[in-house]
C-alpha cells in the first residue's frame, strides 16, 4: 500500500478522513460499499499508467469509478477519475463529422452543459447537436457507456456504445500503456457493452448528431396526440396483454398512428390516489390507484380528417376494450377529448363545481380545459 502512495502526489490521495473521500467513493447499492482504503485519483494520463503499471505487480484489490451509479468500489484502493473531465467539440466537416471527446470522469450532465456552451446558437435556432448519452444526467458517461448505454434517443440511434456513437476509446492498460482502442480492434470491439474489466478508459469520443430540437422538445407540438389516462384498481396480466393487443391492432389499421400511439402503465402506491378522502377535493379521488394511459394519433403533417377519426375512435374505445369494466368516471382530470365527459370524471362534485364556476366566473368567461 505505501508503495502505490508512494507513486502519487499528496494531491492524488484522497484518505478516508478526507472531504472528498465520501463524494468520490459514494456507491449507489449501499451493500457494494467495500470502503476503499483510500481512493487514487490520478491527476493526468501519465500517473494512471504508473498507477496501473505499479498496482499490476501487488495483489492489492483495486477497481475505478466513474460517476459511482454502477456501485464500483474496492477494499484497498478505488481509482476516482474525476480529474479527467477534459470536453471538446468537433464540429467537423459535414454535419455526419461532428463527434466530442468527453473525459472519463465527467457525468452527463456536466456532457449536457458542455455541449450547450461549446455549440452557441443551436439551442435558439430549430436544431442542437446532442451525444446518444444516458437517461439519467447524475450518470457517469464511463460505467453507462462500457455497460452498454441506453439513452432517450435509443430508440432511434441504438446504444451508446454503438460502433455508429461511440467512435473510439482512449485506455490505459495493465502494463502502463495508453492507446486509442481502434487500434486494437478486437479491444474496442470488446469495450462497447463488455464493461471496464480491460484497462482504465481515459476519454470517450463520440459521434454527435443534429437533432431536430432539444430533447423531447423535438416531439412537442408535432404530433395530433389525444390521450386519455384511467386510474384502475389493480394490473392484471390481461390487462396488460390486451392493451398491447390494442396498441398492435392500432397500427395495423393505420401505421400512422405510430406517431402518437402509447400504451404506459404505471404502478403507483397506494398513496397517489388516496392521500385524501374522496371528496376533499373538487376532483372526486379515484377509487382504484394505478394508471393506465392510452394516446393515439398520427404526426401533424401526415394526418387527414380520415386519420385523425380513426385516432379518437381508437383512442375512444381503447380503455372500453382493454378493462372491459371500464367507468369513464374513473379518467383523470387532465385529458379532454370529446369522448370524455367532465360530468362524468367530476361525478359527485359536478353540480357543486358548475356552482362555485357561476359565483367566481358568472359570465363563464373564462373556457378551460373542458366544460360543464
Ligand atoms: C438510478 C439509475 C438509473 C440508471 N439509468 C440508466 C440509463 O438510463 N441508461 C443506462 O444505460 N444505464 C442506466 N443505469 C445503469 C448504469 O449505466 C450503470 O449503473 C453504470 O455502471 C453507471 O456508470 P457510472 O460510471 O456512474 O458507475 P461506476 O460505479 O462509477 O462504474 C461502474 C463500473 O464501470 C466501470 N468503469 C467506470 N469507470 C471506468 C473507466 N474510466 N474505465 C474503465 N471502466 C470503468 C467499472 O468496472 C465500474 O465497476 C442506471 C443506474 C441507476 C442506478
Amino acid at each position: 500500500m505505501d508503495q502505490i502512495r508512494a507513486i502519487l502526489t499528496a494531491e492524488e490521495i484522497v484518505e478516508q478522513t478526507d472531504p472528498r473521500y465520501k463524494k468520490e467513493s459514494q456507491v449507489w447499492s449501499a451493500h457494494k460499499d467495500l470502503h476503499p482504503q483510500f481512493l487514487a485519483r490520478p491527476a493526468n494520463t501519465a500517473s494512471l499508467c504508473g498507477l496501473l503499471k505499479a498496482l499490476n505487480e501487488t495483489d492489492l484489490h483495486f477497481n475505478v469509478r466513474g460517476g459511482g451509479c454502477g456501485s464500483a468500489s474496492a477494499r484497498d484502493v478505488l481509482i476516482t477519475m474525476t480529474a479527467f473531465s477534459d470536453f471538446e467539440f468537433h464540429k467537423g466537416e459535414t454535419e455526419n463529422d461532428a463527434y466530442a471527446i468527453v473525459g472519463a470522469g465527467l457525468l452527463w450532465r456536466d456532457v449536457d452543459q458542455k455541449m450547450e456552451e461549446l455549440a452557441p446558437g443551436y439551442v435558439l435556432t430549430s436544431s442542437t447537436l446532442q451525444l446518444i448519452s444516458a437517461r439519467c444526467p447524475y450518470l457517469g458517461v464511463s460505467g453507462s457507456t462500457l455497460q452498454g448505454g441506453l439513452s432517450w434517443l435509443s430508440s432511434e440511434h441504438g446504444l451508446s456504445s454503438d460502433p455508429s456513437n461511440l467512435l473510439d476509446v482512449e485506455i490505459a492498460l495493465m502494463d502502463g500503456t495508453l492507446k486509442w482502442a481502434s487500434s486494437d480492434p478486437e479491444l474496442l470491439w470488446a469495450l462497447r457493452g463488455g464493461g471496464g474489466r480491460f484497462g482504465v478508459v481515459t476519454r470517450f469520443k463520440f459521434r454527435a448528431r443534429k437533432y431536430a430540437e432539444k430533447g423531447l422538445e423535438a416531439i412537442r407540438g408535432q404530433t395530433n396526440t389525444m390521450m386519455t389516462a384511467v386510474i384502475i384498481p389493480e394490473i392484471t396480466e390481461e390487462i396488460i396483454h390486451r392493451a398491447f393487443k390494442w396498441y398492435d391492432e392500432a397500427l395495423i389499421r393505420e401505421p400512422k398512428l405510430n406517431a402518437g400511439t402509447l400504451v404506459l402503465i404505471e404502478v403507483m402506491h397506494k398513496a397517489a390516489f388516496q392521500s385524501v378522502e374522496r371528496n376533499a377535493t373538487g376532483w372526486p379521488r379515484p377509487r382504484g390507484g394505478h394508471v393506465l394511459q392510452l394516446g393515439s394519433g398520427a404526426l401533424y403533417r401526415e394526418s387527414t380528417p380520415e386519420i385523425h377519426a380513426l385516432a379518437v375512435d381508437t383512442l375512444a374505445k381503447g380503455a372500453k376494450e382493454i378493462l372491459q369494466q371500464y367507468d369513464a368516471g374513473d379518467c383523470m382530470p387532465r385529458d379532454f377529448e370529446e369522448f370524455h365527459d367532465a360530468s362524468q370524471i367530476f361525478g359527485e362534485n359536478a353540480a357543486k363545481m358548475v356552482e362555485i364556476k357561476r359565483r367566481v366566473d358568472p359570465k363563464n368567461r373564462l373556457a378551460g380545459a373542458y366544460s360543464l
